[in-house]
Formats: structure tokens, sequence, C-alpha cells
């Protein structure tokens, strides 16, 4: 059946399960109207996904509904903001039924969970790409950034790293993996999961935090770029899952944490005296005045690895 873009906005998107007391006026007309909190500060964001770019093309709809709002919330996460409204801007090569509703069954699968509702978006017609601006409070001043990090500070991330990077490679049948690690794997790349508890918990905690969308290397250097410091991170603290242990040499598992994008970890940055609040975590490494990121290995060499070093050894 063909459905028009009116159909598709009443049947899919102003179907949705949540309804929050501040939003004045959803799905419908021309704009949204929200109530902005008393006291609290707005962070905004806005995140793309391609098809064939940002997720392979042979990505179930669920998955590509639940990550397109993931991505988007974790950048919210990152920001120690909690999670609102977001807007829905989607390109669609056909109105195809089934497809429309497993991409809202994971789509409202996250909104659900984190109490977020969809308040507008748009639709057109062409190669399938997704939009989503997503829109937090934090208290005043509070908000969590990428420019704070100073030297002495402690460099954490919340998990184990490289695992989505496994599940790309396992999805584009580029790799071999024991099967019983296949569904972990793949769940880390499709289904990733936001921090965003851990992000309002590092309010007036962490200096500088950051997202790990494009690798531990990249993301970490945005922190030290926009903070002009630099970092000495101690590579075997990097966590590794117990399924990367098993299914890479050590080696390689490293080249996937370093490098590998798409995991959704945050990694932030913390004075010493606020150790013992962050036991929960892995410390990687400190924060160093000379400008520069120097990933050091047990033996006291440097990791000499390369961006895509891994392609390699498979
Ligand atoms: P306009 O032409 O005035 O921009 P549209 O016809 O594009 O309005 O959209 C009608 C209503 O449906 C608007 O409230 C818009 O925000 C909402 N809407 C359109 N597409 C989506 C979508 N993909 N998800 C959620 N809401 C949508
Ligand atoms: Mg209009």
């Amino acid at each position: 059946m063909k459905l028009n873009e009116f159909e598709i906005i009443e049947n899919f998107f102003a179907q949705q399960p949540i309804h929050r007391d501040d939003v004045v006026l959803g799905i419908g007309d021309d704009g949204a109207i929200v109530n902005s909190p008393a006291n609290q500060a707005i962070v905004i964001t806005t995140d793309t996904l391609l098809s064939g770019t940002h997720f392979p093309v042979n990505t179930s709809a669920y998955d590509i509904g639940y990550k397109s709002l993931a991505v988007n919330l974790s950048d919210l996460a990152a920001m120690g903001a909690t999670p609102a409204w977001f807007t829905l801007s989607l390109t669609l090569p056909a109105a195809d039924e089934k497809w429309l509703l497993e991409f809202c069954r994971g789509l409202f699968a996250l909104a659900k969970k984190y109490n977020l509702q969809l308040i507008g978006g748009d639709i057109t017609r062409g190669p399938l790409s997704i939009t989503i601006g997503a829109h937090g409070f934090t208290p005043p001043k509070q908000a969590l950034t990428r420019s704070h990090a100073k030297p002495g500070d402690l460099i954490y991330v919340t998990n184990s790293l490289g695992d989505a990077a496994v599940g790309l490679l396992l999805q584009q049948k580029k790799i071999s993996i024991p099967s019983h690690f296949h569904e972990y794997f793949l769940k880390h790349l499709n289904q990733p999961e936001p921090r965003i508890e851990v992000g309002e918990q590092l309010r007036q905690i962490a200096h500088a935090t950051i997202d790990i969308s494009d690798g531990l290397t990249a993301d970490l250097g945005h922190i030290l770029k926009q903070s002009d410091v630099g970092a000495l991170v101690y590579c075997e603290q990097i966590p590794l899952s117990a399924a990367m242990q098993e299914s890479v040499s050590f080696d390689i598992a490293i080249l996937f944490a370093l490098t590998g994008g798409d995991d959704y970890e945050l990694c932030f940055t913390a004075p010493p005296d606020k150790k013992n609040l962050l036991k929960n975590f892995s410390c990687i490494g400190i924060i160093t005045e000379e400008k520069k990121l120097d990933l050091r290995m047990k033996n006291g060499t440097s990791f000499q690895g390369t961006l895509d070093g891994y392609k390699h050894f498979l």
C-alpha cells in the first residue's frame, strides 16, 4: 500500500507512546511549542545518519530507528543533559509500511526509556537518510564540554571500547569471529546504549567530556585540542570486553579500542581528588601540559599502530 506523507505522519509518528507535560503543542502544526523549565539551560544537538555511510545498507529498520536516536542521545549524555524532546527529518526512498513500523519500534523503544517526546519533523523522498535533533536540560552552568581538561586530570572511559568496530566488520562479513559472540558485537554496533545517567552524574565532577563516536584517539584528540593540553594514555588500561579478548589478539584488540568508531561510550577527565566517586569507570591515563597524545605501552614503548592498521591483520 502506498502511503502519502500525511498518512505516514498520522499512522506512525503521531502515534508515539510518550506524552510529556511540558509539550504544549506537538506534531501537527507548523511548529511545536514546549514550556522551557524554570532554571534549566537547554542543550541542543543534531546528527544525520546516511545509509551506507553511517550504517551498513543491510541494517534492520529497527536498528536504524534505535541507532539514529541513540547517537543523538549520546551527544546529550556527553553534555551532561537530561533528554526531553526531539525532531525527526526522514528522507525515504519509498513509503514501506513494514519498514516504517519496525523503524518506529526501534526509535520509540529508546525514546520511551528516556521519556523523550517526538515533537515534529519532516518527510521527503530520496536516498535513506535520518536527521534527528535532540534537546535536553542541565542546571545552569553545569553542562559538560570538551574544553576544560586540566593538566593532572585523570582520563576515564565508561566501558570497554572497540566492540562496535568488530560489529561493523561482522555485519559487513569482513571478519570471522566465534559465532556465540556475534550477537554481542552486533548489538554494540546497532543498539549502543547512550550513557545518559553517567553524563548526569558527571555534572560538577568532570572537567571535560566527549562521547566516543569516531574512536578514542580521535575523540580524546578533540578534548586535547579544545582544552589546549596533551595526554598520556596507558594502552593496557583501556578496558576490553571478554568477547574482544577471546576473539582477536591483544594487538588487534588495542587497535580496535583506540581507533574503532561507533562505541558511544563517554571519555572524560576529572581532577584526581574525585577519584573515589569514579570507581565504576576505567582510568586510562592523565592529562599533561605537553600538547601531544602519547599512547604508552607497558614496556615503555609508544603505540605505533596506524588508524586502519587492523585491516592488515584480517
Ligand atoms: P509544514 O509543511 O508546515 O512544514 P509538514 O506537512 O511538513 O508541515 O508537517 C506537518 C506536521 O507533521 C508538522 O507538525 C511536522 O512537524 C510533523 N512532522 C512531519 N514529518 C514528521 C516526522 N517525520 N516525524 C514527526 N513529525 C513530523
Ligand atoms: Mg508549515
